[in-house]
């Protein structure tokens, strides 16, 4: 089977895309959690990774167009900011931040409202063709927010596309299931999520960097978006964290210092526990 390029626009002159990236803890770095969460702070916080292979593929789609704008969007506190800034970095047009008390403590559902509500401000004013999100959160990892917002939009959804193209009005991905590809189509506007498979991420480079600094991040509030506080945040959640806790050391571990003879010390150990 063929399978479709990382991504390419066949026919649209012009795209419009709209890429969620979220603010994450850097993978790195220690988890916390404060009151059962994941503590976020701007201190060791980043663009999650796995939304740089979105920007990518919303890039490829419209230098593919020669024509079209991309918009880099986050919701989260004041700190999340840098993740809208990475997208610039990396070449995005636009970057929006919805920061507003009022959002803290949501749950995928008020996620997924706060992010359709920015998206139709957006293509209320210049129709989006797309909106292109990673396959997950390296936080949350419930991989939900895409099928979510799809769903608040009322927008087709493809999920998990390793590969992504653009041709009469429909988007087609490729999708890599353990025993077979399958190609699936959508009229757009779509909602579209993409895996790490589906291309490399470019590195931002110095001009790019530079032009970033001075780009205008537009910041919107529940009240512009005309959300209503009390269908999100906290009270609005329809799950309960019930407890989160940092996971304990592992016990029963054996190390070995390697001094030429490691390898033996190796293989005696899984000899031992009957697993070579
Ligand atoms: C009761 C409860 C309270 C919570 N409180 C908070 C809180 O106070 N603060 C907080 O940050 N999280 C909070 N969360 C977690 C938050 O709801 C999820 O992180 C969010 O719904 C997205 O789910 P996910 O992280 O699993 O994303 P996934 O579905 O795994 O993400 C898929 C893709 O969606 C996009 N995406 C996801 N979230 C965002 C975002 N915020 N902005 C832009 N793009 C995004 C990205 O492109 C990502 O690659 C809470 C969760 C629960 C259940």
């Amino acid at each position: 089977m063929e399978v479709a390029p990382a991504s390419s626009a066949a026919t649209l002159s012009r795209m419009r895309i709209l890429v969620t990236v979220k603010f994450v803890p850097d993978l790195q770095s220690q988890r916390s959690f404060t009151d059962g969460a994941v503590t976020r702070t701007g201190d060791d916080g980043t663009m999650n990774e796995l939304d740089e292979n979105a920007v990518e593929a919303a890039l490829q789609l419209k230098e593919a167009a020669g024509e079209g704008e991309v918009y880099a969007l986050t919701v989260g506190g004041d700190d999340a900011v840098a993740a809208v800034r990475k997208a610039l970095q990396l070449g995005v047009d636009h970057a929006i931040h919805v920061s507003d008390a009022g959002v803290a403590g949501s749950d995928v559902f008020g996620t997924a409202k706060v992010i359709a509500a920015a998206v139709r401000k957006v293509h209320e004013e210049d129709p989006l063709d797309l909106v292109i999100t990673g396959m997950a959160a390296l936080d949350g990892l419930t991989s939900m927010l895409p099928t979510a917002l799809a769903a608040e939009l009322g927008w087709s959804q493809l999920t998990l596309a390793s590969g992504l193209t653009v041709e009469g009005g429909a988007a087609s991905i490729v999708r890599h299931l353990p025993d077979a590809h399958e190609t699936v189509s959508a009229p757009l506007p779509a909602v579209v999520s993409v895996t790490d498979e589906a291309n490399t991420p470019r590195y931002p480079n110095f001009k790019l960097i530079m032009a970033a600094r001075s780009k205008p991040v537009a910041t919107w509030t529940l009240e512009d978006l005309g959300v209503d506080p009390s269908s999100v945040g906290a009270g609005a959640a329809r799950t309960v964290v019930v407890d989160a806790s940092p996971r304990p050391p592992r016990e029963n571990r054996v190390t070995v210092t390697d001094t030429g003879e490691g390898g033996v010390a190796l293989a005696d150990f899984l000899i031992e526990r009957g697993l070579a």
